[in-house]
């Protein structure tokens, strides 16, 4: 979206794509959708046809124009895995990341599946590169652990997992092969509850399988 991020994580943001569409239960609050549809019909602006899916093939270049090394959130307005992004798409998006390669990238997918099927086969050699992070949202038994399995089942160099908004225990999490760990619980109106225990159940996961832990916020309405 811009080369200056307000994500804690990260220094900019890159989206040359736009738009996304829910898939599991930590989208029920997407801050993209509630962002992008804001604009929605405002004419020139680019969330025009607010959240709807669409390729912005005039973004592609953006990292190449940074020369001051950035940490760089990838699609923070849509997920690069979306069925409606065409794999040579994914790939003309890989291709700037492995020229412009003085960046830190980090992907991030709910579409674990896809992401496991190209970094095994067309993105494999970006995948084994140090300065490309691979991550999964994990929200939830249910839907997240399966993500967990499948980024482990890629040859990614650096793995991450998104555990916001956190909201469940996670249980006994298996953290084989993950590199780092950010949590958060969701903000904002309707904002669904973290407890304490759960963070806590998994920061000592961490600690014990000796993968880095960063917690980024409680949440809540306010
Ligand atoms: S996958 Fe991400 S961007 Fe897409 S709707 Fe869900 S939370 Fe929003």
């Amino acid at each position: 979206m811009s080369d200056k991020s307000k994500i804690e994580w990260t220094d900019a943001t890159w989206n040359p794509v736009r738009g996304c569409d829910k898939i599991s239960p930590g989208c029920k609050h997407c801050y993209a959708e509630t962002f992008a549809e804001r604009f929605r019909g405002v004419p020139g602006h680019p969330y025009e046809q607010g959240f709807d899916l669409r390729l912005v093939p005039e973004k592609l270049a953006e990292p190449l124009r940074w020369t001051k090394p950035k940490m760089v959130f990838v699609n923070s307005m849509s997920d690069l895995f979306h069925k409606d992004v065409s794999d040579d798409y994914v790939e003309r998006v890989a291709e700037v990341m492995r020229v412009a390669n003085w960046h830190t990238y980090q992907v991030l997918t709910k579409r674990s599946e896809r992401m496991r099927d190209m970094l095994n086969s067309n993105l494999s050699e970006l995948a084994t590169e140090r300065h490309v992070w691979w991550g999964v949202s994990v929200e939830n038994r249910r839907q997240g652990l399966p993500r967990i399995d499948h980024l482990r089942d890629t040859p990614a160099a650096v793995r991450f997992l998104s555990v916001e908004p956190l909201l469940e225990d996670l249980g006994n999490i298996n953290l084989k092969g993950i590199s780092w760990v950010i949590v958060g619980g969701e903000s904002g109106n309707g904002a669904r509850p973290m407890r304490e225990e759960w963070v806590r159940n998994l920061r000592d996961k961490c600690k014990d399988a000796g993968v880095d832990f960063f917690f980024k916020q409680w949440g809540g309405v306010r």
